[in-house]
């Protein structure tokens, strides 16, 4: 059994049905064909030709990819988890994009929002012809988001939104902010076009990590909308962490392929590097890391599957998805690391994609809940105490 892969070793492919694997290869492709050959070049720069890459993953059904009617594709949630693991194979902000359209964006529409909402703007995103974003964390409320002072207030029937939103993924592209306020009446959803009075949406310069992905500011400055902008369905700090689970879901199997990347990277490198005049990989201490780093991605790789069938089955439940998220997201972060102690200097450059894995691993690590607040849920839920607060 010589030269397996990590994920190979377990015969993960055995768990997934024909049809999910079928759109796993598909993506991987995409990935192979379309993002990797530029990523380094992306990142470097800071520059991502966004939309010609929304329309691509539109073009391979991969936008929104799990929901239902309005254009978009339909498959299971298993699909759409390994549809984000072969995107973060490439990059994490390629996934955020993903991310942030589909299971953000999209599903606040397709979810809570009128049958105008969802005609208007879903058959335009599922092919990447639009593109979404999602307007929750402020720069004073990130992990306590209910404490926004984003405010709509009414103005006869139209309402008028004031007020900042920060770290939005997409926001400076993006043709349709959807946009969570305070009201009178609670936490409300809007979907507001960017080209809106008074909303503008300037870019988040000098990150060292999501270089391949757009971060910006929000701005609503008296944004004036009319009554039927408010998503109708849901009401409070529900409706955004509905949308939250869904993009959580997406990173439990996103951050698999960013680790997988980085482990195949530094097998094949490990099997060509000399050192003390024999291949890197036949040391010991080589072996080890590598065998420990196949074992915690072969369970993390189990868990998703897992998480991933319980959402097929439509009783997973938000505990689970902090589960995934902090136990995946956690040892993805470590394989990226230890895999850039494998490959010595060459490590740190754009050439081998380690450095660049964990640096986006630290955004993944904070955004869509923190490793500690996903913790505290855990805490909650096996013990009945609420120790956010
Ligand atoms: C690249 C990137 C993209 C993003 N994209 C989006 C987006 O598209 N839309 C959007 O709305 N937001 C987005 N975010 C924002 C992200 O969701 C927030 O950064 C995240 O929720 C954390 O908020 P914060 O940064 O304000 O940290 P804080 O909430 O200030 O947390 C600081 C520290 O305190 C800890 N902490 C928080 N609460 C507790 C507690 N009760 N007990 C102990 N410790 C605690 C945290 O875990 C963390 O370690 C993005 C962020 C990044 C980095």
């Amino acid at each position: 059994m010589a030269n397996q892969t990590p994920l190979g070793l377990l015969d993960i492919d055995s768990l997934i049905g024909e049809e999910d694997l079928a759109m796993q290869k598909t993506v991987r492709q995409f990935v192979e064909e379309r993002i990797k050959p530029d990523i380094a070049e992306w990142y470097e720069s800071g520059r991502l030709p966004a939309r010609e890459i929304a329309e691509q993953l539109g073009s391979i059904g991969a936008l929104g990819m799990h929901l239902e009617g309005y254009g978009c594709t339909g498959t299971s949630a298993t699909a759409y988890g390994l549809a984000c693991l072969e995107v973060e194979a490439g990059d994490s902000g390629i996934r955020s994009l993903m991310s942030v359209q589909g299971s953000l964006a999209m599903f606040a529409i397709h979810a809570h929002g009128s049958e105008e909402q969802k005609e208007e703007w879903l058959p335009q995103m599922a092919k990447g012809e639009k593109i979404g974003c999602f307007g929750l964390t402020e720069s004073d409320f990130g992990s306590n988001p209910a404490g926004m002072r984003t405010r709509a207030k009414q103005d006869g029937t139209d309402w008028i939104l004031d007020g900042s939103k920060m770290w939005i993924t997409n926001g400076s592209i993006a043709d349709v902010a959807v946009v969570w306020a305070q009201t009178d009446d609670g936490i409300r959803g809007f979907v507001v076009p960017t080209d809106v009075d008074g909303f503008s949406a300037p870019a988040i310069k000098q990150k060292m990590s999501m270089r391949a992905s757009v971060t910006s500011e929000l701005v609503l400055d008296g944004v004036r909308l009319p009554a039927e902008a408010m998503l109708p369905a849901v009401k409070g700090l529900r409706g955004p962490l509905s949308c939250l689970t869904e993009a959580r879901f997406g990173i439990i199997f996103g951050s698999i392929g960013a680790a997988r990347d980085c482990l195949e990277a530094t097998l094949r490198y490990a099997s060509e590097r000399e050192i003390f005049d024999k291949p890197l990989g036949g040391f010991q201490l080589t072996q080890a890391k590598l065998a420990d780093m196949s074992v915690e991605l072969g369970k993390s790789m189990l868990l998703a599957l897992h998480i991933g069938r319980l959402k097929d089955e439509g009783r997973i439940t938000a505990e689970q998805v902090s589960f995934g998220k902090l136990n995946n997201i956690r040892e993805a972060l470590k394989i990226a690391r230890e895999c850039r102690t494998i490959m010595g200097a060459a490590g740190i450059t754009l050439e081998w994609p380690m450095m660049r894995h964990a640096n986006n691993l630290e955004s993944v690590l904070t955004y869509e809940g923190t490793s500690e607040v996903h913790q505290l849920v855990l805490g909650k839920a096996l013990t009945g105490q609420d120790a956010f607060r």
